[in-house]
């Protein structure tokens, strides 16, 4: 068992699920084909199966490409994604199972960035694929869904346990940890985060997996109830008034011009 990052485009990840009895292994999510399909050579495994995590082109880009390297692959999306991840075999809603050869997860219905975005949970890898809705100290901008669904969804990813390995859709760590410390500038592991993570990227290193449990400590947006952050957002937007919705909308509009 093994998950490999796959750099796609300018900060995009593919990650390989390799599953070492049967040698297959799955992608979740494939903006680039032929970087994905080279590096499971090099694994010396098969590819069977793609994990869409929602429709956007720079996580389902590759799919077709794909499906014309290896006809009878299969490909997982969410239905509530109403057909727009390419070359869809096996649509899937919120809690059914996914297959990787010998290896079982399930999606997690994640809404918000898109109507029918998902996770895929493996709880035997003790991981989690979460595109763009939860990203290393950020989240998914709200495209089709309003704070409420957002904070729900990031709330069932929460859920998972602590030692959860989180694997995000793009590399935007630094960024996102910057902001962070706009509106937490006191919290002592959110500030060392921000100083790993930038180590990370001079050495050409990436930042993921975060985990579940790291996330609580200084992803803002699973930190609405921090005093710290209430505080501060109070002396920005006194609209907001200690409502969770509120706080988390405010949040996500701060970073949106950020
Ligand atoms: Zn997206
Ligand atoms: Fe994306």
């Amino acid at each position: 068992m093994a998950i490999i990052a796959v750099p796609q485009l300018t900060d995009n990840f593919a990650y390989l699920i390799i599953d070492d009895s049967s040698k297959e292994c799955g992608v979740v999510d494939c903006a680039e084909a032929a970087k994905v399909l080279d590096e499971a050579k090099r694994q010396g495994v098969n590819l069977t199966t793609v994990l869409s995590t929602h429709w956007h082109f720079d996580h389902v880009g590759g799919n077709k490409d794909l499906l014309a390297a290896i006809p009878n692959l299969r490909i997982y999306g969410a239905k509530a994604e109403h057909g727009r991840i390419p070359g869809i075999t096996d649509a899937i809603d919120d809690g059914d199972e996914v297959r990787v050869g010998g290896l079982r997860g399930r999606a997690i219905g994640i809404p918000a960035h898109t109507s029918g975005h998902v996770a895929y949970y493996f709880p035997t890898l003790k991981s989690v694929f979460s595109g763009d809705t939860l990203f290393i100290a950020g989240c998914g901008r709200l495209f089709e869904g309003g704070a409420a669904t957002m904070l729900q969804s990031l709330s069932k990813l929460a859920a998972l346990p602590d030692d959860t390995k989180v694997y995000c859709g793009h590399e935007y760590t630094v960024k996102n940890l910057e902001f962070a410390l706009t509106l937490e500038p006191g919290n002592k592991i959110l500030a060392a985060k921000h100083q790993w993570a930038k180590q990370m990227r001079r050495e050409g290193k990436w930042t993921v997996p975060s985990t579940i449990g790291d996330e609580k400590r200084f992803n803002p947006f699973l930190r609405t109830e921090s005093p710290e952050i209430r505080a501060n957002l109070t002396r920005i937007a006194p609209e907001v008034d200690n409502d969770n919705v509120k706080i988390f909308a405010k949040i996500r509009e701060l970073k949106d011009r950020y």
